[in-house]
């Protein structure tokens, strides 16, 4: 008996017959020498991402057309997506198998496309049904806390979360542009994350009004406080007048204060701070040149960054380094040494050496500085240890103080969007262990192998300890053949002009049409997507659908463990082990 398939994905291979009989009496399966089994693994771009999204399952979601499921499957893990699909730095797309073919899949704009579809049609999140445990306190309304009361708050706690700035979102609100980050989005996130039940009290310094005794009813506090003091430069005349912190700067333009500038500014720094600040001064009308003291390759700002704020006219003078800032009238002169890079230091990069006579001027009207982001120390519950400007945690973000957890930037150098909210993630899990007498060390292992109980939102938490099946998915386990070169869908840019003009979003995102096709390149590492190359190619006739065409099984009676399914599956799916003797 025979049958004709035609298979997905394969539209340049043939229609091919194969044999659907079996011989009951001839066992073949015993001459099996390895055996090939299903074994669903962990793509590398889930792997990559601190927060821990499901990014093959939504972006398959996107391709069946229900974007709807592919919002409730991000929801699980994370509350920020409209703000992730904007500003993350998607390290997941860095570890795109598919960058090795052609070009990796645009999962940050797919993210986006998702958040945006929901907020169309008002999507929101469901509210926890059971009433109300314990009392919980976060410190700070950033992504950290935010993520973690959100999580806590579906486990059903009664979260507060006491903001010192007048409105929540820590470096969302006050730090990135919006012409990056649009605050209506943010808006939106946070006020889905207020109807969980989450309680947010603005103008609530901890610290000043409010300390630990007043906090006496909560059976557990989480701060995650952020880094908001701007490092300071430390030469002479880098406090006088006209000079001024990059943070300051930004968050005044994002609470829409007035700015008084003059026209040509110096902003000094490498990071995204300083990226930042030059293009939000272009956008007032200014002369924006950053000043940085080692060269383009060790800049620590983000590379599409520094490409949109060059196209916009920012000026970028590499291996310079002032030295003393100088004011004459409403003009500042900049003594500067040219910089030559020696020995590479602790972060890696090579470190920037003065030559000696170098000096020279550059004149300003104002000069910004953005040279990194401290933590703010001194308001903090005595006994936390802190060590190198940064409060030290356990794994889980335990400090050590009984019930007082710390994560996000206040405990890290990785400072960024995602990690911040992995973090918080990671806390609320700790703080649901520390309430109900469970090691959250093991209550972590039990989630992460599915041993415990299924709490899905903590299927993947963390790099490297997150994975339910830690194998990774590499590009030379996929089978490449079954999949035709494609060029990844950009989403649109105002053009140079309109964007310098004001704070608008200069993004648009994919419409549905495109986000499909997008979708549609996704390999799946190591997901089965039902191709059924499996089925088809096996010369045995050994593989068996259970129900859905998504299910199969192996029949051992048969197989003879050739491997061909192995090497036709295209997403690495099949492993195959050795046949015990
Ligand atoms: C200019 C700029 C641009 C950035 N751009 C990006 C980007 O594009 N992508 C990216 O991934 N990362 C970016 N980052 C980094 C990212 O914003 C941070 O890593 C992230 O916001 C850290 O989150 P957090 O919750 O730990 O702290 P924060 O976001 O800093 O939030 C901390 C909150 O705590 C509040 N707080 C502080 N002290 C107290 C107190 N005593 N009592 C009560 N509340 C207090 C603060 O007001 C703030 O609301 C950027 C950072 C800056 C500065």
């Amino acid at each position: 008996m025979t049958k004709q398939f035609v298979f997905k994905g394969a539209s340049q291979m043939p229609m091919i017959s194969v044999s659907l009989g079996h011989m009951d009496w001839n066992k073949t399966g015993a001459w099996r020498a390895q055996r090939p089994f299903y074994e669903d693994k962990t793509s590398p771009c889930s792997a990559a991402c601190p927060v821990g999204n499901d990014i093959v399952g939504f972006i398959q979601k996107i391709t069946e057309e229900d974007f709807e499921g592919a919002w409730n499957l991000i929801r699980e893990e994370n509350p920020f997506p409209g703000v992730c699909g904007r500003v993350c730095f998607h390290p997941c797309e860095s570890k795109c198998n598919r960058r090795e073919y052609d070009e990796p899949i645009a999962i940050h704009a797919l993210e986006r496309f998702v958040s945006d579809f929901a907020s169309n049609l008002n999507k929101k999140i469901r509210k926890g049904p059971g009433a109300r445990k314990n009392k919980i306190a976060v410190i700070g309304s950033g992504p950290a806390g935010m993520s973690c009361a959100y999580h806590l708050a579906k486990l059903d706690y009664d979260v507060t979360v006491f903001e010192s700035s007048s409105l929540a979102g820590g470096m969302l609100r006050t730090g990135i542009p919006s012409y990056r980050l649009p605050k209506d989005v943010l808006d939106r996130e946070i006020s889905n994350i207020a109807e969980l039940g989450v309680e947010i009290r603005t103008g609530i310094p901890f610290g000043e009004g409010l300390n630990l005794d007043g906090l006496k009813n909560y059976q557990a506090i989480f701060i995650a406080t952020g880094a908001h003091r701007g490092r300071d430069l430390h030469v002479p005349g880098g406090k006088g007048r006209g000079v001024f912190s990059g943070l300051d700067l930004l968050k005044k333009i994002n609470l829409g204060r007035k700015v008084t500038l003059g026209d040509k500014i110096a902003i000094v720094g490498g990071g995204n701070t300083a990226i930042d600040v030059a293009r939000s001064v272009v956008r007032l009308g200014k002369k924006a040149t950053i000043l940085y003291r080692r060269s383009k390759e060790e800049m620590p700002a983000f590379g599409e960054e520094m490409v949109e704020a060059l196209e916009e006219g920012v000026k970028i003078r590499y291996l310079v380094n002032p030295i003393r800032i100088q004011q004459k009238d409403s003009l500042h002169r900049l003594e500067c040494l040219r910089m030559e890079l020696g020995e590479k230091d602790e972060s890696g990069r090579r470190k920037p050496v003065p030559i000696p006579g170098s000096n020279f001027f550059f004149e300003a009207d104002n000069v910004i500085i953005a040279a990194g982001e401290e933590v703010e120390l001194f308001f903090l519950p005595k006994g936390l240890e802190k060590r190198e400007g940064i409060v030290l945690t356990q794994r889980d973000g335990n400090t050590g103080a009984r019930g007082i957890f710390a994560g996000g930037d206040l405990t890290s150098n990785q400072r960024t969007v995602a990690h911040a909210i992995g973090s918080g993630k990671k806390v609320a899990l700790a703080i649901d262990c520390y309430l109900n007498g469970k090691d959250s060390e093991e209550a972590l292992r039990q989630i992460l192998t599915g041993e415990g109980p299924s709490i899905s939102m903590f299927r993947y938490l963390h790099p490297q300890e997150r994975l339910m099946n830690p194998h990774v998915v590499t590009f030379d386990e996929l089978n490449t053949d079954y999949f035709e070169p494609s060029r990844r869908q950009r989403e649109t840019k105002d053009l140079i002009k309109k964007r310098i003009k004001g704070f608008r979003e200069i993004t648009s995102g994919f419409t549905e049409g495109i986000a499909m096709e997008e979708a549609e390149r996704c390999f799946s590492c190591g997901t089965c997507v039902g191709c059924e190359n499996c089925y088809v190619f096996c010369p045995d006739a050994s593989i068996i659908k259970i129900g859905e065409v998504l299910s199969h099984q192996v029949d051992y009676d048969f197989c003879k463990g050739c491997g061909i399914c192995f090497s036709e599956c295209p997403r690495g799916v099949i492993s195959l082990k050795e046949e015990a003797r």
